[in-house]
């Protein structure tokens, strides 16, 4: 059966960007079949069925490089006393309690309330970053099939931290890896660790070695506040980045997260190594680490992607939030136009690809169908040139009507297909209240 999504105003971005008014797209079991103008598609393929996207614009679905699903029941929650005043503070008094007071049905809860909010906003791609260490063995299980359930495609790992018993969560890992291998396209698995200031050497030696036999990244916090390349220097006398590439952290797959506090010698490193960074603006802004030096990773070359950090599922927000930062932390109007959109756009898809070994972010013939189908009707011409005006100033507030991933349609007119919102929604806000008090 072929789907053909039509009349929109189709943007393919790739390597070949192309905007297409009155363009099709045709969609055949996980893959775009082709991708033009409406009537050619409709020659090519007249059985299709046919979806109008009349006043529509049609992206790839967007990619979350960097996400914590397992802070959903966060949300309106209250810590008694006083606020945390920094970092360390914030994981002591609110994460590292939260995480251990998780269930089997909170993690599954916590995993569908971000994944309905990712199929709301059109990202279609997660790597995920996960914490439960009272319900750690099978938790990757329970959000694989919350995953599953969802639709969408996602990268999973267990945070591996010498705060808890490290063996629980190598071991939760190492299963799940075994499990997935290289992936099926819609599942993949990287091995998680916290952070440089609460793994040992001989922690990192194991989880580097785990990853390297299986073949898969490292998925870690990089000097995402001071405190963490202070204890790199106070500990081992190097710098956060030099630490992890010295235990093998380092490599083409692997994720470092922040990378706020880094000086040039390490920005140079991470381009030696091909190590992608994920740059993550608001969380950096809520929890006031700092600003990473993203102008100067990007023009040294460095890969760096978008994420949440937990925050939030929507990428959209997430770009324009690093386009204003990056233009006030640089006090210059001129920058981070091409730049925040690149993260998002290109960059993620770099990293996607590299995890799930699929060209995703691109609508072409052959590759995945994931979409992202927009109400946007453009109120000035709209061009290959100008496309990124329309981004930054019009497409972050357009709403999503309709969601595709894996060529399955998961939201239409706004109705999320693959998931009971309300139901899910319901139990969530019985159960996280309980959690709280767990605390
Ligand atoms: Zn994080």
């Amino acid at each position: 059966m072929i789907t053909l999504f039509e009349n929109g105003i189709v943007v393919t971005l790739g390597t070949n960007n192309k905007i297409i008014w009155g363009g099709s797209i045709a969609v055949e079991g996980e893959n775009v079949a082709g991708v033009g103008d409406t009537s050619a598609l409709r020659k090519r393929f007249p059985k299709a069925d046919a979806i109008d996207c009349a006043g529509k614009l049609v992206l790839p679905g967007f990619i979350c490089s960097h996400h914590h699903f397992y802070s959903t029941m966060a949300r309106g929650m209250s810590i008694p006393g006083q606020p945390a005043s920094n970092f360390v503070e914030i994981l002591e008094r609110l994460w590292w309690r939260l995480d251990r007071a998780l269930s089997d049905e909170d993690i599954a809860l916590s995993a569908q309330i971000p994944l309905i909010e990712c199929i709301r906003n059109g990202t279609t791609t997660v790597m995920d970053h996960h914490a439960s260490p009272g319900a750690r063995e099978g938790s990757l299980d329970l959000i694989e099939a919350a995953v599953r359930g969802a639709g969408i495609r996602a990268s999973l790992c267990y945070e591996v931290s010498d705060r808890n018993e490290a063996g629980g969560g190598i071991e939760e890992n190492r299963r799940f890896i075994r499990k997935t291998g290289q992936g099926d396209g819609q599942i993949a698995a990287m091995m998680g660790l916290h952070a440089s200031f609460t793994l040992s050497d001989q922690t990192l030696e194991k989880c580097v070695g785990i990853a390297r036999d299986a073949e898969v990244g490292c998925h870690i916090h990089v000097a995402e506040d001071a405190a963490d390349r202070e204890d790199a220097m106070k500990k081992h006398g190097i710098p956060t980045v030099m630490r992890l590439e010295k235990l093998g952290v380092s490599g083409r797959k692997s994720l470092f997260i922040h990378c706020v506090h880094i000086d040039k010698d390490e920005m140079d490193r991470i381009v030696a190594t091909d190590t992608a960074v994920v740059h993550n603006p608001e969380s950096n802004m809520n929890n006031a680490v700092g600003v990473t030096p993203l102008l100067e990773l990007l023009k040294k070359g460095a890969l760096v992607g978008l994420g949440t950090d937990g925050m939030a599922s929507d990428m959209l927000a997430q770009m324009r939030c690093a386009y204003l930062l990056h233009r006030l932390a640089n006090r210059d109007p001129r920058v981070a136009f091409v730049e925040a959109p690149q993260l998002l756009l290109q960059n993620n898809s770099e990293i996607a690809s590299r995890q799930f070994g699929l060209r995703l972010g691109a609508i072409a013939e052959g590759h995945p169908a994931d979409l992202a189908i927009l109400d946007y009707r453009p109120p000035t011409p709209l061009t290959g040139d100008n496309f990124l005006g329309h981004l930054i100033f019009g497409l972050v507030d357009a709403v999503v009507d309709t969601t595709v991933c894996r060529g399955k349609i998961l939201m239409q007119d706004k109705k999320i297909l693959s998931l009971d919102e309300e139901r899910i929604s319901a139990r969530s806000r019985e159960l996280a209240p309980r959690m709280w008090k767990r605390l």
